[in-house]
C-alpha cells in the first residue's frame, strides 16, 4: 500500500458527497467536511482516500471481517464459483449451499437445517415466521407471541424492529408488528436500575423476569423467545452466571421456541466455540447468524434449525399450504456459502478460535489496567475479541458520561489512524460503551496498539 490510487479521488469524494446516502449518519456535516472513503484493505489494517493507513478495531465498523481484509483465497473461491454458476433460486440446490450446510451443521450439534438468506435482519424474520407458523399449523393460531428483550437488536426491517429493544433507534419508524412482547433486559453492572434485582444470583433472577412475563401474557399464547447471547449494539451486554440455564428451562417448561440471533457473536467472534450460545449449554430451536459467516466477502445469512422444527414443515403432504411459504431471492446466490465455506477453511487452519480467546483475554486485562488511570471507566467486559468499555460520570451512581463525550473518545482515536466504535451514541441516560471487534487474526501489537490509542484519547478528552 503506498497511497496511491488509479482513480482520480477527488471526484469520487464529489461523486459520493451528491449522490450516496450513508448508513446510519446525519448528512449536514458532509456537505462541507469530506467523507471518508475506504479505499483498500489488507489483514486488519484499511487505507482511505488520503492513502492514511488505519488500524481497524471493529472489523469493518460492525463485527464484519472475522478473518481480515484482502484474503485472495476467499476472492478465488467466489470468482470460480460465479464463472461456473452464479445463481439459481433457493428452492434448488447448488454445489457450496450444500458443501456449506455440511460444514456449518458440524460445529452446531443439536441442529441440522440451514435456510440461506442475505442479511441478519431476514434471517431472524425467517425465525419469526417460521414461530408464527408453528403457532398456526400446531397451536390453533395461538402462541403467535414473540419475545424480545430490551436493549437487544434484531434488525432493521419493520418486523425485526418491532422486536428492538432499544428504543432510541425505533422512535419514529412505528407502528410496529403486532405481538412481539419485550422482557427486561440482563446487565449485571445495570441492575440497580431494575426494581428488586437481587446482590446475589441476579442472573437466575433476571431470567425469572421472563417468565413473569410469560405468565403475564399466557403461556398458551407465547411461542418464541429471541435473545442476543452476549448484547452488541446495545452495550457489550455479558450474560451473568446462571442466566441461560435458567431461561432454557423456562423455555421447556412453557414450550416456547428458543431462538439465539448470533448475527454479531456467531463464527468465531466470542472465541473457542463457533458460536455465543456455546459457551453456555444452551439447546436452541432457531439460530440465526449474518455478519462472519462469510466475513463481508459475500452477502450470506443463515436461519439454521433443529430436525424437530423442521420436521413440523414436513406433515401432511396433501395440504398445500403445509410447507415454508418463503423466498429470498439472494438466498439462491452462490458466491455466500462459497465464501463462507473457505472463510471457515480459514479460521481452522489458521487457529482463529484460539487466537481470539487468547488476544480477548489479553485486551480484557489490558482494558480493566486502563480503568486504574481512568476513573470515568466503568465497567469492562466481553467474551473473545468483542468486547465493550463502559463509560460513567461518577463510578458510585454509574450514570452516563454526558452525551457525545464517549464520541469525542472515538474521534480522539480516530485521529491516532485507529477505528473503534461506540454504542448508544448520544442518547441522554443510556451506557455509552466503547466497542473493540479486531478481526480474528489481531495479534498483541495490535491490541496494544488499540489499548494505547484510547488512553491517549480518554486522556485528551477527560483529562
Ligand atoms: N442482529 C444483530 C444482533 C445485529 O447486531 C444486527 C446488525 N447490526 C442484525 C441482527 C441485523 O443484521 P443486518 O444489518 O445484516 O440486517
Amino acid at each position: 500500500m503506498d497511497g496511491t490510487f488509479d482513480n482520480d479521488l477527488t471526484k469520487i469524494e464529489d461523486m459520493d458527497r451528491a449522490h450516496v446516502w450513508h448508513h446510519l449518519m446525519q448528512h449536514k456535516p458532509l456537505e462541507t467536511g469530506a467523507p471518508r472513503i475506504i479505499v483498500e484493505g489488507k489483514g486488519i489494517h484499511v487505507w482511505d482516500q488520503h492513502g492514511r493507513q488505519h488500524l481497524d478495531g471493529v472489523s469493518g465498523g460492525v463485527w464484519t471481517v472475522n478473518v481480515g481484509y484482502g484474503r485472495e483465497s476467499i476472492a478465488n473461491a467466489v470468482r470460480d464459483q460465479l464463472i461456473k454458476m452464479n445463481y439459481f433460486a433457493g428452492s434448488t440446490g447448488s454445489i457450496p449451499g450444500a458443501m456449506f450446510s455440511e460444514r456449518l451443521i458440524s460445529k452446531m450439534p443439536g441442529m441440522s437445517r440451514v435456510y440461506y438468506t442475505n442479511s441478519g435482519s431476514e434471517a431472524n424474520e425467517k425465525a419469526f415466521k417460521m414461530i408464527r407458523q408453528i403457532a398456526h399449523k400446531r397451536h390453533g393460531g395461538k402462541k403467535t407471541k414473540i419475545l424480545y428483550r430490551d436493549r437487544d437488536y434484531h434488525g432493521s426491517t419493520i418486523g425485526a424492529m418491532s422486536a428492538g429493544g432499544q428504543d432510541e433507534r425505533n422512535a419514529q419508524y412505528g407502528p410496529f408488528a403486532p405481538d412481539f412482547i419485550r422482557v427486561p433486559h440482563c446487565m449485571e453492572y445495570r441492575k440497580h436500575e431494575q426494581d428488586g434485582a437481587p446482590e446475589e444470583n441476579y442472573g437466575e433472577w433476571a431470567a425469572e423476569q421472563i417468565e413473569q412475563v410469560i405468565l403475564r401474557e399466557g403461556p398458551d399464547t407465547v411461542g418464541g423467545l429471541c435473545l442476543e447471547p452476549v448484547t452488541a449494539g446495545g452495550g457489550v451486554i455479558t450474560p451473568p452466571e446462571g442466566y441461560w440455564q435458567k431461561v432454557q428451562e423456562i423455555c421447556r417448561k412453557y414450550d416456547v421456541l428458543l431462538h439465539i440471533d448470533e448475527v454479531v457473536c456467531g463464527v468465531g467472534r466470542t472465541g473457542t466455540e463457533w458460536f455465543g450460545y456455546q459457551h453456555y449449554g444452551i439447546e436452541p430451536d432457531f439460530v440465526t447468524m449474518a455478519k462472519g459467516v462469510a466475513s463481508g466477502y459475500a452477502a450470506i445469512a443463515c436461519c439454521v434449525t433443529t430436525e424437530r422444527v423442521f420436521d413440523m414443515f414436513k406433515d401432511d403432504v396433501e395440504d398445500p399450504l403445509n410447507y415454508f411459504r418463503d423466498i429470498s431471492t439472494f438466498g439462491g446466490c452462490t458466491a455466500g456459502p462459497a465464501a463462507a465455506l473457505e472463510n471457515m477453511r480459514i479460521i481452522e487452519d489458521e487457529g482463529l478460535l484460539e487466537n481470539t480467546t487468547r488476544m480477548g483475554d489479553y485486551m480484557l486485562d489490558q482494558l480493566w489496567a486502563l480503568a486504574d488511570k481512568h476513573k470515568v471507566i466503568g465497567d469492562v467486559r466481553g467474551k473473545g475479541l468483542f468486547l465493550g468499555v463502559e463509560l460513567v460520570a461518577d463510578r458510585d451512581t454509574r450514570d452516563p458520561v454526558a452525551e457525545k463525550l464517549a464520541q469525542k473518545v472515538v474521534a480522539e482515536c480516530n485521529a491516532q489512524a485507529v477505528i473503534i466504535g461506540v454504542t448508544n451514541r448520544s442518547i441522554p441516560g443510556k451506557n455509552n460503551t466503547l466497542c473493540y471487534s479486531p478481526a480474528l487474526i489481531a495479534t498483541k501489537d495490535h491490541i496494544d496498539e488499540l489499548v494505547t490509542a484510547t488512553d491517549v484519547a480518554l486522556t485528551r478528552v477527560f483529562g
